[in-house]
């Protein structure tokens, strides 16, 4: 390992990085390839060697108006020359305040109150903690359990840990140090057939038998995320609003992925007209530029929190700093001004078509598309080592994990750029199918 010397030279960066840096569920001491980018800008990422990717990952979700917007980065340098950042302890901000009416004037009807948290990961932990909160400080000591759906992913701070789905979610690696929650099985993928209502019996059963003990159920909303890239039926959410209505537990919706149009509504909440107690949401909601997420909650979920004199135990450093929540208002301005939900149908159509040819490989078990979202499930685990180049050989960026090949592409992506992005999706799928 190259050190950096003592004199201030310093070493070829990417040589830094691969000697010390962890990339996310990497080996650090046998780092896979990555691929050093100088620049990005619109839906292209620059690469050092100067080769461009037209991008298909959005960076996990969150750029969905590109990178290098003028706007956002308008909205940066503004909020800059007035203050990077105060403490949210006894100080109050106008980017904080704004951001807040707007998130409550577009999620579902119901919520009033926002908690600004630094990551989605933890706006999850603030929701359980409030689901937490709201039983103990009204009496009911025995509701200290999540019901959670297997193949969801939620976070990886402990708590959010503890409701992902037990195998992906490596619960094993962390046995006897998460909280033990109560799982059910995940609806089946739309392109299983028909919606029957028989797919919410195992919810229900579950609510039956540990719902005196439950706190809250917690879900992503139509689409299962990094837990499998799972599309499921509206009706699901339906019922089981209605189900934690009936047993009457808290429902936490997740909408850090699917928030802000990915799904072709505002919130795929809006698919099954339901409104959850309590929202989380991240990702996307900085238009990618700064890590910030929010957790919504209804009046009824404050006033159980702050039950006996109580208040939520929560206030991390960075709570609403100015800059995110600056660029956080910027992104959505940019968003409603834009003809979002065209672009988003226009690439579901471009993906419906291009991933088509797919559909009949030996080595696909399922091709999915909602939203600007695209997923091609392979038979087998995809070797990300061996295929990631394919992709950039190709000219998209593109990361496969587990069994899946997917995209879900900023939606300033033009017509010729999705073909381009199916196109290789299918071709690599295809070279993958014939080993
Ligand atoms: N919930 C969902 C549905 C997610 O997709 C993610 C991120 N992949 C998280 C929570 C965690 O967000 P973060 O990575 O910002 O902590």
């Amino acid at each position: 390992h190259r050190r950096r010397e003592r004199n201030g030279a310093m070493t070829d960066w990417t040589d830094f990085d691969r000697a010390h840096l962890w990339h996310p569920y990497a080996s650090v001491l046998d780092p896979p390839s990555a691929w050093p980018v100088a620049s990005a800008r619109g839906n292209r990422l620059r690469l050092a060697d100067g080769r461009e990717l037209v991008d298909g990952m959005a960076s996990w979700w969150c750029a969905i108006h590109g990178y290098n917007v003028p706007e956002l980065n308008a909205a940066v340098e503004a909020q800059l020359a007035r203050m990077a950042h105060v403490m949210f302890g006894g100080l109050a901000h106008e980017p904080a305040a704004r951001l807040g009416e707007r998130l409550l004037a577009l999620a579902p009807d119901g919520l009033d109150y926002v908690f600004f948290a630094d990551s989605g990961s933890v706006a999850v932990e603030v929701a359980i903690k409030m689901a937490l909160q709201y039983w103990r400080a009204r009496g009911k000591t025995r509701r200290t359990r999540l019901l959670a759906i297997r193949r969801g992913y939620h976070g990886d701070t402990l708590g959010a840990m503890s409701v992902c789905d037990p195998d992906t979610g490596m619960h094993h690696l962390f046995a006897g140090m998460l909280p033990r929650q109560v799982f059910v099985d995940a609806p089946p993928n739309v392109t299983d057939g028909p919606w029957n209502e028989a797919h919410l019996d195992a919810l229900a059963r579950a609510l039956e038998r540990h719902g005196a003990s439950i706190a809250a159920v917690i879900l992503e909303p139509v689409v299962q995320g990094a837990g499998g890239m799972r599309i499921y039926h509206p009706e699901f959410l339906k019922g089981a609003r209605a189900l934690c209505d009936a047993h009457g537990v808290l429902m936490i919706v997740d909408e850090i992925a699917t928030g802000f149009g990915r799904t072709s509504r505002m919130f795929a909440c809006e698919h099954a007209g339901i409104a959850p107690d309590i929202l989380c949401l991240g990702k996307a909601l900085t238009g990618g530029y700064v890590t910030l997420a929010a957790t919504l909650a209804s009046r009824r979920v404050a006033e159980g929190v702050e039950a006996g004199g109580h208040v939520l135990m929560h206030g991390p450093t960075f709570m609403a700093n100015p800059l995110a929540c600056a660029v956080a208002n910027a992104s959505i301005e940019l968003l409603l001004a834009s003809p979002w939900q065209e672009r988003v149908r226009a690439i579901e159509r471009g993906l419906k078509a291009g991933l088509a040819p797919c559909r009949e490989l030996p080595g696909v078990r399922d091709v999915r598309v909602l939203g600007a979202i695209g997923v091609v499930q392979m038979t087998r685990p995809v070797d990300a080592r061996r295929v990631q180049p394919m992709f950039v050989e190709r000219g998209v960026w593109i990361r496969p994990f587990a069994d899946l090949i997917y995209v879900m592409p900023p939606y300033v992506t033009g017509a010729d750029d999705v073909a381009r992005l199916a196109r290789a999706m299918c071709e690599v799928a295809e070279t993958i199918s014939e080993e």
